[in-house]
Parts: structure tokens; sequence; C-alpha cells
């Protein structure tokens, strides 16, 4: 059986976590995860870079930190994970649905500025499968209307916005470190602040609204209690296993990239009019975090994951388009956004996963051009 995923293990966990035990410094603040974090803001030029529980506290911080309250609007697209819009509304923000691109599914500029109103607060770009949105043109818009853009870039570690690295031109970025992503800790986040004036309160607001960062640094003589916040800050065996895996990061992306390089040149020889690979815009790349292919509706890509089902390869759809969805419906009248239901439908990720062998890919593609030849007959 190949699975969709498998998360890939480098060797050094163990011995780190036997490390940290031994230290008895287990929970936050402790030497991995200021590691791992000197290592996010050294490589990629981020101005602070905070390790949280998730992707989804990552975000729920940005929110906190740009005061989201009731009536505020945000610009979500509507073809991404729940966390993206959940964490707004969960302030009583209202998300508003942007669509995706034609090609691509990240969100289309162009159709911001129709979105924007008094009470817009943020956009939410999410770059998706790793590649980046069109950060220029969103930028730019935010600028001009004064909005804040917070990148959720779960999926998109050690990747490109032309010569920028993705997370470190919106306001905020946040990362996922979830089993399914290029590298894990299991559950795992970062949070990146790159407007300055956010630093102080950033810290603050990880550590349950209190300054025990200054604290601990000497400036202030005792901690207390001085803004809102929360217990974000993860403890420090995940740090532990997460730094262990940032320690191979060049690697697994070597090995990502070779697969997912693999299977597009495959794909350049399918000819075929029921799938689709969607084109990579010349403003990124891929990291290796996913291949993925979109069918031309539901029926026939229900047809090819039970297809490779029956060959042992589990193939998975993604998302549901927000704005189809239950919790959505009952709050809100019905949109709708024709690119992200037509990825909702259609779209179908293939197995990519760093210990996943070349041959295997082959394989899988193979299947596919089986199931095509079927399917066309
Ligand atoms: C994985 C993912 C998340 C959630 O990440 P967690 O770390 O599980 O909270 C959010 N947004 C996107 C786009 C994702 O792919």
């Amino acid at each position: 059986m190949i699975p969709f995923n498998k998360p890939y293990v480098t060797g050094k966990e163990i011995s780190y976590i036997k490390e940290v035990i031994a230290s008895e410094k287990i929970a936050s603040n402790g030497k991995f995860m200021a590691k791992c974090e000197h290592f996010f803001m050294e490589r990629y030029g981020f101005k602070l870079a905070l390790l949280t529980t998730s992707c989804t506290t990552a975000l729920e911080m940005a929110a906190l930190l740009i005061d989201i309250k009731p009536g505020d609007e945000i610009i979500v697209p509507s073809y991404t994970y729940v966390s993206t819009s959940n964490v707004f509304e969960k302030l009583g923000g209202k998300v508003v649905f942007i669509d995706a691109n034609v090609e691509f599914p990240n969100i289309d500029p162009e159709k911001i500025e129709g979105l924007i109103t008094d009470n817009t607060k943020a956009i939410v770009p999410m770059h998706y499968a790793g590649v980046s949105c069109d950060m220029k043109r969103i930028m730019e818009i935010a600028v001009r209307h004064q909005l804040y853009v917070i990148e959720d870039a779960a999926m998109s570690i050690d990747n490109t916005y032309e010569s920028n690295y993705i997370g470190s031109l919106g306001h905020f970025a946040a990362f996922s470190f979830h089993e399914t992503k290029n590298i894990s800790c299991g559950e795992g986040g970062l949070l990146v602040v790159n407007d300055p004036k956010f630093i102080e309160r950033a810290e603050i607001l990880r550590d349950k609204g209190t300054n025990r960062k200054l604290f601990l640094k000497g400036a202030v003589d005792k901690y207390e209690w001085v803004d809102i916040g929360g217990s974000f800050a993860p403890n420090e065996i995940t740090a532990a296993y997460l730094f262990s895996q940032l320690e191979k990061l060049d690697f697994i992306q070597k090995k990502r990239l070779e697969i997912w390089k693999t299977y597009t040149s495959e794909f350049e020889n399918i000819k075929s009019s029921i799938v689709e690979i969607p084109k990579i815009p010349a403003h990124s790349k891929s990291n290796g975090h996913g291949f993925f292919i979109v069918c031309n509706s539901k029926e026939i890509r229900d047809s090819l994951i039970a297809f490779m089902a029956k060959k042992d390869i589990q193939i998975t759809f993604h998302y549901q388009a927000l704005h189809q969805s239950k919790y959505y419906l009952e709050h809100n009248q019905a949109i709708s956004l024709p690119n992200a239901e037509h990825f909702s439908n259609g779209l179908v990720r293939f197995p990519l996963y760093t210990d996943l062998q070349i041959q295997n890919v082959k394989q899988i593609c193979g299947e596919l051009r089986e199931f095509l030849r079927k399917f066309s007959m």
C-alpha cells in the first residue's frame, strides 16, 4: 500500500528528547525552542519567529494582535483550510470570501478591491501547496487601503516569491508543522512577525498575557499580567523533535522536490481532456509540498480515487470550498465562487513524502495513464 503521507523521521528525535528530559526543563522557552526560532530568523530573515502549538494558534495570535473585533471584515480565500477563516470568526470578525484564480488555487488579487469596504481590516492570502500568491499585487493593494496582510503559509516552508522568502512580506505569516507538512513535530506552528510594532506584544500574548520574557531578560524585576493572551507556546519536547527536522531541512527538501519533479515530468507525456495540472505562476515555484491534478468533475475525481484505492494507492481530495460549508451556510446567504468550487470538486492530491521511492511515483503515474485510457474508452 502506498499511503498519501508518511511522516519523515530523521533518527535524531529520540536523542534530543532524552536530552530535554535529562535537563529537567520540559516546558516552553527552553534551549530547543530558542534554537528553532533562531534557525527561522537566520535562514529566512524573519524579524521575529515564535514557535506555537499549531499554525491555527499562530493565525489566532495574528488575529488578536490586529485586534479583530465584531464588525471587522477579513478577506479570506474560500478554497483553504477551516483555520484560515475560523480564527477571525471566533473573535466576531466577518469573513468575506474571495475566489481562486482559474489556473491555480491561490486567490485572484484582481478580485480583492471589489470586496474592500470601510470595515475591512485584513487580507489573508493562503499559499496553496506551498506556491506563493501574487504578493507584490496583494501588498500594493493592502498598503493603498491600509490593510494588514496575514500570510497563511502553513504549507510553504523554504519557498520564495520572486527573490523573497514566503512569510517575509506580509505583516504576519503562519507556518504549520503538522504531520502532513514538509517538516513536522506532530502538531506545531510558527508565527512570523515582520512589522516591528507588534514584536513586544506578540511575545506577551503567547505567554498568557504576561511580560515573563522581559523578566527572563532582566528588563523588569517581576513578571505580571499586562495584556490578553493565551498558552500558545509548545513544550520543549516538541521543539526538540522539530529541531531534529530542521537540521535535515535541505535533505528533506531535495528529496521532496525530486519526487515532485518526477510527477511533473511523467505528467508532461499524459495528454488528457478530463484532467489537468494547474500551472505554477512564474513568480513562484514548488517547494515539494504537494502534487495534485484537477479533474473536470467530481464524478471523475471520485472514480479516480476509487480506481487508485483498488491498486493500493491512496490519493485524496482536498478542501471543501468554505462558502459551501455547513457552518457558513447556517450563518450567511449562499454565494457562488466558481473557481473555488471547481478545485473543491476536482482537485486530487497524490502521495508525496520524503521516503517515497521514485519507482513508486512512476508506478502511480502508470496507473493514472491506465485510468485515463479506460475512462476515455
Ligand atoms: C495545515 C494547514 C493549516 C492548519 O495547520 P495546523 O498546524 O494543523 O493548525 C492551516 N492552513 C492551511 C492552508 C493548512 O494547510
